[in-house]
């Protein structure tokens, strides 16, 4: 199968491509799939006792071996709509729309991931990461390119500067699978590119010119697409210099390609530590032996594994969806570190979610399950305003002397607060923020509660 070509950077040329649905004529001459039926019902059963997955549907003949190869997956990913309908059955209108939007956002699915899909099922939480949607393009008109304003904080090509302590690296627009909810779905226009030798050393001095940079995160599109020994190459000259503390890695391949953690991967991140790796499972179907198997391998290594999902639109959008998530991640140790609300890119308001949503959910787990399962729900704010962290609100009114909370069943507590003259620099509003003794008033069903007032905070 094909792969794309790669090229640097700075040999990218942008190109804009025009595409909407609208034009999208419906009267394709080509003919339906040969049968939405008839493809899967002539197919073997999986083996009994193995995941469930369509691997020994679609992949039977793979032997073992090669299916474990990463670089096989990686090169024999699915990038065209033709090869897709082999898979999933889609109407000759549907392959026609695929075809559209994938000129504007390109198609790629390793064989792993895409054998984790139901085909028979369109609300598959995994194929509505994987598989595009109309809707990226008839809803494309909502959101914008760069929500993160990452272009106006780029120090050098490649390199974001928002926070003093920290930069991110991102070394290539490369994924092997390209997530419909991506931030950064804007760089898939680009072609695929890594960055160059000279890059990487402009990078380098830039860190080291920088004394306050003590955390370095290199993230994606996904930095574990290159070799390892290109990887260590760039990290051990990263652990060369001594103010950074700590490297940060970004990844989704122990989701969607979880053999790229191979033990020579392992070996060379052992000698670099502390390094931290995030990943990216975003629905307890993920979590697979195979998953399991890449993570455990990370934790032996000395890498801690922590998790970032996004919270999507019909793919883990309840609070019974999360907690399986955050309760199967804590099986494998992995840590559910935050739940973000899907920034708002242009081609992913379908899969966005009221910011409500994000806050009820969390309210649901509360109290229903320990506090290590339950992730930091965030907005990342446009602009580079950066993280903010939601959660329901527990106060129901405060004063200077006590406040009364709410707990996760919905009873009412008084709680004396201690005074503050230990603390003078404390403005008022930190802890009584103005107006805040008549805020939340208690629902109907809660005992009344009688609201002190206190100067500051009448
Ligand atoms: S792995 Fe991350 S960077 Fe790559 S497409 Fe998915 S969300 Fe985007």
């Amino acid at each position: 199968m094909k792969t794309s070509s790669v090229r640097f950077k700075s040999q990218i040329r942008h190109e804009s491509e025009k595409c909407c649905l609208e034009s999208c004529s419906n009267d394709d001459p080509e003919e339906e799939p040969p049968g939405k039926r008839s493809i899967y019902d002539d197919l073997e059963d999986e083996p009994t006792g193995k995941t469930a997955t369509t691997r020994y549907r679609f992949f039977g003949d793979i032997p073992d071996d090669v299916w474990n190869d990463w670089k096989w997956q990686f090169r024999n990913r699915i990038t065209r709509v033709e090869q897709l309908t082999q898979f999933i059955p889609l109407s000759s209108e549907e392959q026609a729309q695929f075809r559209l939007i994938t000129m504007r956002y390109p198609l790629s699915v390793t064989p792993y991931y895409l054998s984790l899909i139901n085909p028979d099922d369109p609300d598959d939480p995994i194929r509505k990461q994987a598989i595009p949607s109309t809707m990226e393009m008839t809803m494309g008109s909502m959101g914008v390119e760069d929500p993160l304003g990452e272009k106006k904080d780029t120090a050098v090509p490649g390199l974001v500067h928002r926070y003093p302590d920290r930069v991110l690296l991102v070394l290539t627009d490369i994924c092997p699978v390209l997530c419909r909810h991506c931030t950064r779905k804007r760089e898939w226009r680009n072609g695929s590119w890594v960055l160059s030798p000279a890059e990487i050393e402009a990078m380098l001095d830039y860190i080291s010119q920088h004394k306050a940079v003590r955390d370095v995160i290199i993230s994606g599109g996904d930095p574990l697409t290159l070799s390892t020994r290109h990887l260590e190459n760039i990290i051990s000259r990263i652990r060369e210099i001594k103010h950074v503390e700590i490297i940060r890695i970004g990844t989704r391949f122990p989701v969607v390609l979880p053999q790229r953690i191979d033990n020579e991967l392992c070996s060379m991140l052992a000698k670099y530590g502390p390094i931290w790796l995030n990943t990216h499972f975003n629905h307890v179907r993920e979590i697979t032996p195979e998953a399991a198997a890449a993570c455990d391998r990370l934790l032996r290594s000395g890498v801690p594994v922590n998790n970032q999902s996004v919270l999507l639109r019909g793919i883990n959008d309840s609070a019974e969806a999360q907690t399986e998530l955050c309760h199967g991640l804590l099986k494998i140790k992995v840590r559910p570190y935050y739940l973000f609300q899907c920034d708002e890119v242009q081609g992913t308001e379908h899969l966005r979610t009221p910011v409500e949503v994000g806050i009820k959910i969390i309210e649901g787990m509360r109290g229903h399950t320990s506090g290590l399962a339950i992730p930091t729900f965030v907005i990342d704010l446009p602009q580079g305003g950066g993280k903010v962290p939601l959660q329901p609100d527990y106060i129901l009114a405060q004063t200077e002397g006590e406040l009364v909370l709410r707990n996760y069943e919905g009873r009412i507590f008084h709680y004396r607060n201690p005074i503050k003259p230990a603390y003078p620099e404390l403005p008022a509003e930190v802890l009584c923020p103005a107006g805040s003794a008549t805020v939340s008033p208690p629902p109907e069903n809660r005992v009344p509660v009688r609201v002190r007032r206190s100067s500051k905070c009448g």
